[in-house]
């Protein structure tokens, strides 16, 4: 189990979930942010202050955000940031990189 981010926080990311998260494991990309699935401790605090309700846990996760689950994953792998598990959000964990879904995406909120 882990907490996914998914497409309503795409061009809004706000930022309110970084400071939420008691294992700082929410990190910053271009367009949206990601959790890091390894270091996700589903405690849920995320997904209440999310303004947008971007954020589900997997087992939750509406239908059409299901490819959400390999955006959140991914970003972290070699494809993208190469990052894999840096154990905490720091300065220097942080990105105008994104995952090519999210690339794509639409612009929202224009
Ligand atoms: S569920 Fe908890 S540990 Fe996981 S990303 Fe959200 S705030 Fe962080
Ligand atoms: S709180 Fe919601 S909109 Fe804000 S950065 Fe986190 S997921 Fe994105």
């Amino acid at each position: 189990m882990t907490y996914v981010i998914t497409a309503a926080c795409i061009d809004v990311k706000d930022l309110s979930c970084l400071t939420s998260c008691p294992v700082d494991c929410i990190y910053q990309g271009g367009r949206t942010v990601y959790i890091q699935p390894d270091e996700c401790i589903n405690c849920g605090l995320c997904e209440t202050v999310c303004p947008v309700g971007a954020i589900h846990s997997d087992e939750r996760l509406p239908a059409d955000m299901l490819e959400f689950v390999a955006v959140n994953a991914e970003f972290f792998g070699p494809d993208v940031t190469g990052w894999n598990s840096p154990r905490g959000a720091d300065a220097q964990y942080k990105t105008t990189l994104d995952h090519p879904v999210v690339v794509n995406w639409p612009r929202q909120g224009d």
